[in-house]
């Protein structure tokens, strides 16, 4: 996983989840509330955050945000809600509730698990009559605008103290760590550290993303990892004399793999700054590490 950045311009946000059509999705919605209509997964019909899913795709380079398999290649993928619709139905046309996920991750292990540690958020209280004010409320007090960045709704998800992780909340790459098994020619995903937070977040994207499960090791091994593996050989034969073309190459290479749109880009970043030192995280993206052994330049 990787952060993710939400673009809130209309030409981004559907209009169908802003706007006058939101405002009318949910005036429908807080009716059927009110009049006590079941509203269980025969209420939902995707085709109301179906056109979500063009841009979600784009915002994760085609990728799972989850897992961060390319999504053409081994998984579909489609418009997941992060806070389970059952659990928090007020959030059910939340844009910023939308992610793009693949169904091995959405459907076989997420389903609607949704672990809190701290108070979950209060389902709102909707009385009638509903006027127009009444409307406006809600939406002001429960809902963030697609459109703008709403700190105070993004706080009060944050107090939850989510199990999981929203890659467009909270950066995921500094909680986790990588290993590669070389007989087995695959690479999983363990907790950063002994830290209690940690091991926690481990445990529940393992047991409800599947994030270490058989396939996905593979892929990451398959399609990431031993191409990078080759790049280091290339660097670490050549020691102190970097300045070949081969060696350009290899970063350049290693650089690549490391962008946002390249499958498993959190687990490169990780050998590639963190565990092998050939990198180093800058405000701006990465920058090779000065070889410490090469000769100093004089003119
Ligand atoms: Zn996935």
């Amino acid at each position: 996983m990787i952060k993710l950045q939400r673009q809130r311009t209309p030409a981004a946000v559907p209009g169908g989840l802003r706007g006058s059509y939101r405002r009318r999705k949910y005036r429908q919605l807080l009716l059927d509330h009110l009049r006590g209509t079941a509203l269980d997964n025969s209420y939902w019909t995707s085709s109301s955050w179906a056109p979500a899913k063009k841009q979600l795709r784009r915002e994760t380079g085609g990728k799972c945000a989850y897992c961060e398999s390319p999504a053409d290649a081994v998984a579909h993928c489609d418009v997941e809600h992060f806070r389970p619709k059952d659990k928090y139905w007020w959030l059910v046309y939340c844009y910023d509730n939308y992610l793009f996920a693949c169904q091995i991750c959405n459907e076989v292990y997420k389903v609607n698990h949704f672990p809190v540690h701290g108070p979950q958020l209060p389902a709102p209280k909707v009385v009638a009559p509903l006027t127009d004010a009444d409307l406006d409320a809600f939406l002001t007090a429960h809902l963030p605008d697609p459109l703008q960045e709403s700190p105070a709704f993004h706080l009060a998800c944050a107090g939850e103290l989510p199990g999981l992780v929203d890659p467009y909340a909270v950066d995921p790459e500094p909680l986790f760590r990588w290993r590669a098994d070389g007989a087995l020619k695959e690479v999983e995903l363990l907790p950063r550290d002994n830290t209690a937070r940690s091991q926690q977040i481990f445990q529940a994207v393992q047991d409800h993303y599947g994030i270490n499960r058989e396939q996905l090791r593979r892929w990451r091994w398959t399609l990431a990892y031993k191409h990078l593996k080759r790049y280091k050989k290339i660097l670490d034969d050549a020691g102190s004399r970097r300045r070949t073309t081969a060696c350009r190459e290899a970063l350049e290479g290693i650089l690549d793999m490391m962008n946002p749109g390249e499958p498993y880009a959190g687990m490169v970043r990780y050998f590639a700054c963190d565990a092998w030192d050939l990198f180093r995280r800058t405000a701006t993206g990465f920058q090779p590490v000065q070889n410490p052994g090469a000769p100093s330049r004089r003119r």
